[in-house]
């Protein structure tokens, strides 16, 4: 935690440090927007800039804890915990039990990346739907009938250096429905070197769309002769969990590993940055070096355009149809081997406590004076002041000795002591900011 601590506030000193000359070398990021973002992440963990939540023990009116609410954003070292540990409640939340899914990979072959990073509105909205509709048209061609799969979609655009490389994680149903039957097909059996040429037609055949230019129609002439084959799309196989809350954990680690695969920041001297990241191809850990621009470079381009959505879902994956076709597909996949049955688990979001729990072994709420819990005293927000103030409704005389009737198990009304009573103040105990 203390390494943490010190990585975090380093990081936080190279960009408050070189944002604004930053700007001024990459006027694409000179926008309210991104100094919104950095801003953000700067104040992020600050109580008296981010609003908080204070606890007070009510027992002993000794324990007090201050929890700053947090920027939960993608650029934010801090947050990045946060941010998997929801992404992994929201993707097991939308993995159906008794269904098969397969993780595939459709990658950007380098030479295209650049592309992708100039027109980010253009190009990655429609690199979803160009997924899906691939899939879709290979799980057809391999099955000869007309299918549509489900797909939860996600977007990628690092790679574990942080480096810039755009590419698609996608959980695939195993099969689809039949559009004429109205029956589900499972497929037991993919050919890879089919779905290659496949990505690499619904790629180029999108680009060539959105960016009509002769540039962009040399580029694809470009990547038809360099890429023979097709273009790389993995199928995962074999370490692939069958339980639903590991699959999700599992894709985590592929997917929302923040860019910020920086796991530790070795050195910083004013110009310079030293970090180290595990790496995926040499499957060591690796360090390098660069400068300043390039370092906070390669972090700023993984945000995405404001508001766009990082996951989606397509077809038989969409909440509504799935209701309606669930009978249909669980019958067709019970005959199924490998189908593991009602193993979906749903993870709950962690609260703050939680995870503070997980990383120090202590309950942040207990009171360290007297050792009972603690309760929510006050809520404070930048912009809308105190939102909840245990202390004000004290003086307006809401604990104020009182007489209150307590029903008794055996049905009779008692009087509570006039000498003041416990009251529990605030049900939400757990309620975390983050
Ligand atoms: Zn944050
Ligand atoms: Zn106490």
């Amino acid at each position: 935690m203390e390494e943490s601590r010190r990585d975090w506030n380093v990081y936080k000193q190279i960009f408050s440090d070189h944002w604004d000359s930053f700007k001024e070398k990459h006027s694409r990021y000179a926008k309210q927007y991104y100094d919104y973002l950095v801003q953000k992440m700067l104040e992020c963990g600050n109580p008296e800039q981010m609003g908080y939540i204070e606890y007070r023990c009510m027992s002993c009116g000794q324990g007090k804890r201050l929890v700053s609410m947090s920027c939960k954003s993608f650029l934010c070292l801090r947050c990045g915990k946060v941010y998997v540990d929801n992404w992994v409640s929201q993707v097991s939340k939308m993995l159906r039990a008794g269904v098969i899914y397969r993780h595939i990979v459709l990658t950007v072959p380098a030479r295209l990346r650049k592309v992708f990073y100039n027109h980010p509105e253009e190009l990655l909205d429609s690199l979803f739907r160009c997924g899906v509709r691939c899939l879709d048209d290979f799980f057809s061609f391999v099955s000869r009938r007309d299918l549509k799969g489900g797909y939860i979609v996600v977007l990628q655009t690092h790679g574990r250096s942080g480096r810039y490389n755009v590419h698609l994680h996608i959980i695939a149903t195993s099969g689809g429905l039949d559009q004429r039957t109205g029956r589900w097909v499972h497929l037991g059996y993919l050919p890879y070197h089919v779905l290659h040429k496949k990505w690499q037609k619904y790629l180029l055949d999108m680009i060539r769309e959105e960016l009509d230019t002769e540039e962009a129609e040399k580029l694809v002439d470009y990547c038809y002769k360099k890429y023979p084959k097709g273009f790389v799309a993995n199928v995962q196989k074999g370490d692939v969990p069958t339980r639903y809350a590991t699959l999700a954990k599992y894709l985590a680690k592929y997917v929302v590993t923040p860019p910020i695969s920086v796991r530790r920041i070795d050195a910083y001297d004013g110009q310079q940055v030293t970090y180290h990241y595990r790496s995926h191809r040499t499957k060591k850990v690796e360090e390098e070096t660069v400068d300043v621009y390039t370092f906070i470079g390669r972090m700023i381009q993984h945000t995405l355009p404001k508001g766009f959505k990082r996951i989606r879902y397509y077809g038989v994956q969409a909440t509504k149809t799935f209701e309606k076709l669930k009978g249909t597909i669980k019958e067709a996949l019970s005959r199924v081997k490998e189908v593991v049955k009602d193993a979906i688990k749903i993870i709950p979001r962690k609260s703050y406590r939680e995870r503070y729990e997980e990383g120090t072994g202590k309950d942040p709420l207990i009171c360290p004076n007297c050792g009972k819990e603690m309760e929510i005293w006050k809520i404070w927000h930048p912009q809308y002041g105190v939102i909840y103030d245990e202390l004000k409704e004290m003086k307006r005389g809401k604990y104020e000795p009182q007489e209150v009737f307590i029903k008794r198990r055996d049905g009779r009304a008692i009087r509570s002591p006039s000498d003041g009573i416990q009251i529990p103040l605030f049900s939400v105990r757990n309620g975390a900011p983050c």
